[in-house]
């Protein structure tokens, strides 16, 4: 008893995230391990299996393992990478032109972003 009481005392796991979706849930498990923080998603089946959307105490939960990863876990959660990679498009002022965010150049005329001339 006293074994398994000092085992569980060390691996205390902590709840870090829980979204209504769970595709948000699975991305930011799959982010985490990434960085080495292992995770564990808990209720993941759940709230299909309810077929309706779920109570938010049935919402996909995401755990790290292992506490010594909270604060880098947080550090993470709070960084947004998707919003980094959702940069917003912009119109090129020479020739009209679609560019997506991350591009500085217009793909199509080479004009550069934000040149007001
Ligand atoms: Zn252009």
């Amino acid at each position: 008893m006293l074994i398994v009481f000092e085992i569980e005392a060390f691996k205390r796991m902590i709840k870090v995230f829980s979204a209504q979706d769970f595709i948000e849930v699975a991305f930011w498990r799959n982010y985490l391990e990434q960085q080495n923080i292992t995770c564990q998603i808990k209720n993941e089946y759940l709230g299909s299996a309810m077929g309706e959307v779920p109570p938010i105490e049935c919402w996909p939960e995401l755990w790290i393992i292992n506490d010594n990863d909270l604060a880098l876990a947080i550090k993470f959660l709070a960084s947004d990478p998707l919003g980094e990679q959702q940069l917003v498009q912009w119109e090129c002022l020479g020739c009209g032109e679609i560019s997506d965010g991350q591009f500085t150049d217009c793909w199509n005329c080479g004009k550069q972003k934000n040149n007001e001339e």
